[in-house]
């Protein structure tokens, strides 16, 4: 009993991989290296990591039928909301049109467990807060819409062939693993935190840079900058274990919110920034991202419930003085 881990060189991927292998869980890695890291898996005989693209039915065949893979978590897709507005187009192609025919070549070789990444981006601008499953999808931008795309494509090929899934909409991932080894990192980086710590650490390593850029100070929020619900890496790796427990248990195909039902404005996540690493952070305010949502977070009641999932993290400190451990290093 193998799970794959496809896209388990990635930020949650690689992080989700270091949970189960602690769990004793046999894993197989498939990545195609495009945005995750070799090295942020470990060199290890009892964990096989394949490079390979999941629309290279072939390829992706062969890997599922050598190491007798039973259950699949499938974490690899592009996710930089900004640049699907640019390049939809390669968004379409990676997130859709290769999750078909990863799923297609699942049911050749009779897998049937699927735990999905998916997000929060899927919803659009909220009708109401916190966020949860039922809430209606309309996503904002074209990330949203090939994870939206992907969760129709479950549902269908659940109902029409038997598979079962779980599709984990995360909310925002932050923080670093416990032991300080793996931690947030993107190429190119995009993301609120790592780019906080990292200009704290440029400071003060004696570098001048430039102030830290907020998109957009004139949201109708208290503050003015966009609010988001923000989940320790450590905590989703968590729930993937228990959406594979519940998937091998016999649950219905099902979708789970991953949020703590509370938010955080941009200015709020840096004074925690500021307070954890005792640096001042100088701001410069620039236009609005595209595709940012004022407001965002969900609920995780229903995760808590059918799941058993506890959050460990679960205030802004604790997951900032995680991350900056990591960056600090
Ligand atoms: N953000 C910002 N400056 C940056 C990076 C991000 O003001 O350099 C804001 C961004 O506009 C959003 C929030 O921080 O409102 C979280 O952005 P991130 O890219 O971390 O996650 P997202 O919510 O887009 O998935």
């Amino acid at each position: 009993m193998t799970i794959a881990v496809l896209g388990g060189a990635g930020y949650i991927g690689s992080h989700t991989v270091k949970y189960l292998r602690a769990a004793g869980i046999p894993l197989a890695v498939y990545d195609n290296f495009s945005t995750g890291f070799r090295e942020s898996l470990p060199d290890s005989p009892e964990l096989p990591v394949v490079s390979g693209d999941i629309g290279d039915a072939e390829r992706l065949a062969h890997f599922l039928r050598q190491h007798q893979i039973t259950a699949v978590l499938h974490l690899a897709a592009l996710s930089v909301v900004a640049e699907s507005f640019d390049n939809p187009r390669r968004y379409y192609h990676n997130n859709f049109v290769a999750t078909q025919t990863l799923l297609d070549t699942l049911l050749t070789c009779d897998i049937r467990q699927l735990v999905f990444s998916s997000t929060c981006a899927i919803y659009g601008k909220p009708r109401q807060l916190p966020l949860t499953e039922e809430h209606p999808c309309q996503p904002d931008s074209p990330y949203g819409c090939s994870k939206l795309a992907v969760e129709h494509l479950l549902a269908d090929y659940a109902r029409a062939y038997g598979l079962r899934y779980v599709s984990l909409r995360y909310f925002n991932a932050s923080g670093a693993d416990p032991d300080g080894e793996l931690g947030e990192r993107h190429q190119p980086e995009t993301h609120l935190i790592p780019l906080l710590l990292e200009r704290v650490r440029q400071q003060q390593n004696g570098l001048n840079p430039p102030p830290f850029t907020i998109f957009g100070d004139d949201y109708p929020t208290p503050d003015g900058t966009c609010i988001r619900d923000y989940v320790h890496v450590w905590d989703l790796a968590q729930a993937h274990q228990l959406a594979l427990d519940y998937v091998h248990a016999g649950g219905a195909s099902n979708i789970f919110n991953l949020g703590q039902g509370q938010g955080y404005s941009v200015r709020e996540v840096i004074q925690m920034a500021e307070a954890v690493t005792g640096e001042p952070i100088p701001v410069a305010i620039a236009p609005r991202r595209s595709g940012d949502t004022p407001v965002l977070y969900g609920s995780g009641a229903k995760a808590a419930e059918l799941l058993g999932w506890r959050p460990a993290y679960t205030d802004l400190h604790s997951i900032l003085t995680s991350a900056w451990r990591w960056h600090r290093q």
